[in-house]
This record gives structure tokens, C-alpha cells and sequence, in this order.
């Protein structure tokens, strides 16, 4: 028997509820028992109609649980958003010039939230007291950070994985260090070198002399040979700026600073100087002022 000549046969719709379908039923039942109908028909009427409701039933409920297990089996759709990942922790650190050409390592303080080692997801619980159930708590850290060699003034670096926990199940935020570099008047920098300059007398710059220079990891000697002349440059090998593996150099840029006459005897000593170290042609183009 299809399910439509089921229907047909109590006299009910598809859409009839369960309820209207079993007193239809009922109701035909005690129409056509055998037991109170005494027509011929009744009896094989009787059958068809408790066919009729059984199988409606069957076909209902067989339905109904198919559904259930559709439901039930339907891979859930994951509408939950994923864990959000921790906020950045931002904080600053000051290094010198010097140490923003050569590279550091510097203490960072900071402060971060760190996700509890009990596991508690916050719900306020007084078991833990690190974190009294809310899951996480403030931690004040001291961090030593490599800053490499060339960073500029405002640059910012990056530690991932440092900063603010995220919810159970996601990354930590990251640790953003902005560093700040002081101007230098010392240092002029191209690429990997570094240009400094040096002011010598002019009896240093005439016989040659050994003087202390400053560089970027420390002070040295610098050799400046007899007869220097202004603006000559001093290459000391290596002492530029390490990038990529390799040095720049460091140049010293030669200044002969020359001094003033205070007196009538300077005068003439420079005159004797003057007489000494140059040619009559080229002494006879120049006029010393009187006036010293
Ligand atoms: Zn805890």
C-alpha cells in the first residue's frame, strides 16, 4: 500500500497531525470491527484501515527519524568566530648614535598579560591566585633585545609572540620596540661608513703626529703622516658600520686648524717660518698686514 492510498483510506491529509490521523482511525476501527460490523466487508474493511494507520505511522516516524539523524549527523556549521589573537605591547628604548651604527643589546621593560598556567578560561574563581579564574594575569617583564647595527631614530622592532595573550587557542600578540636615536653633530654616515672630523695644529699637520680619535666602538689612534694637508681623509680600516656581515670603514677628515698672531713676536717668528719653508717668488706675492 503507497502512502497516498493510505490517506486515502482513513480519509485524512498529508498534513493532518498524528493526533487527527489516530482518531480517524479510531474511529473507523470501531466502525468496522468485526466484532460490532456484521457486513460482509467490514472485516476485510477493518484490515485495510489498520494496514492504512500502520503504515502512515511507519512512514512518519521513519521520517522523522531520518530527519533527526540528518540533523544530528550534519557536520555542524562552526559559527563560533576562531580565538582572537593577543594585542601588541608597545614600549620604547633610548640608545646612543654610536650604539644605533654599531648594534646593541639593551634591557626593555614592559608590561603584558600572560595567559595562566591553571588553565581557568574567567570565570572568577579564588583557586588560582595568580589569577583569581580570570585565565590570565599582568606580568612585568624585562626583556634583553637585540637592536641591530643601522637602526634609525622611530624605527620599530618587532618580537613576535611577546606581547598580550590571546584567548585559548591563539598566538600571543607581539612585542613592538620603537627606539630612539639622539642626532649626532659627531658622525656624518653613507652607507656602511662613517665620516668624523679631526682638528689638528698646524705643527702636527706640518711634522705628522699620533692623535686619539673617537669611533663608533671606541676611541683609537690615528696616525696622521707629516705634511697633511686640510680635508685629507684617514681611512682606520673596519671601524664603519657592520651590515650584512661585513664593515664599513671610518674616515677622519683632516681640519689644520691655523692660528691667529696675538703678537709682534709671533710675528716674526712666523716670518722666519715664512722664509724657511718657502721660495722668495712665492713669498714676494704676499703682503704680511702691518697692522699686527
Ligand atoms: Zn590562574
Amino acid at each position: 500500500m503507497n502512502e497516498r492510498e493510505c490517506y486515502t483510506i482513513l480519509g485524512v491529509k498529508k498534513n493532518d497531525t498524528d493526533a487527527d490521523i489516530k482518531k480517524a482511525y479510531r474511529d473507523l476501527a470501531k466502525r468496522y470491527h468485526p466484532d460490532t460490523n456484521s457486513d460482509k466487508e467490514a472485516a476485510h474493511k477493518f484490515a485495510q484501515i489498520s494496514e492504512a494507520y500502520r503504515d502512515i505511522m511507519d512512514i512518519r516516524h521513519n521520517r522523522q527519524r531520518h530527519i533527526i539523524n540528518r540533523i544530528l549527523i550534519r557536520p555542524k556549521k562552526n559559527t563560533a568566530p576562531p580565538p582572537k589573537r593577543g594585542s601588541d605591547v608597545r614600549t620604547n628604548v633610548d640608545i646612543s648614535f654610536e650604539e644605533s651604527l654599531r648594534g646593541c643589546k639593551k634591557k626593555v621593560l614592559f608590561t603584558r598579560t600572560k595567559r595562566c598556567e591553571c588553565g581557568k578560561d574567567g570565570v572568577p574563581d579564588m583557586s588560582c591566585i595568580k589569577c583569581e579564574g580570570k585565565g590570565d594575569y599582568r606580568q612585568n617583564r624585562i626583556m634583553e633585545v637585540k637592536i641591530p647595527a643601522g637602526v634609525k631614530n622611530e624605527q620599530s622592532l618587532r618580537i613576535p609572540g611577546s606581547g598580550n595573550s590571546g584567548e585559548i587557542g591563539a598566538e600571543n600578540g607581539d612585542l613592538v620596540i620603537t627606539v630612539h636615536v639622539p642626532k649626532s653633530t659627531r658622525y656624518i654616515v653613507k652607507d656602511k661608513d662613517v665620516y668624523i672630523k679631526l682638528s689638528v695644529t698646524f705643527p702636527e699637520a706640518v711634522m705628522g703626529a699620533t692623535k686619539t680619535v673617537r669611533t663608533i666602538y671606541g676611541d683609537t689612534d690615528c696616525v696622521i703622516p707629516p705634511g697633511t694637508q686640510s680635508g685629507t681623509k684617514i681611512c682606520l680600516d673596519g671601524k664603519g658600520i657592520c651590515l650584512n656581515g661585513s664593515y664599513g670603514n671610518e674616515y677622519v677628515i683632516i681640519n689644520v686648524v691655523i692660528p691667529k698672531l696675538r703678537d709682534k713676536s709671533q710675528l716674526d717668528i712666523l716670518r722666519k717660518v715664512y722664509t724657511e719653508f718657502y721660495s722668495k717668488e712665492t713669498r714676494a706675492t704676499v703682503q704680511v698686514q702691518k697692522n699686527i
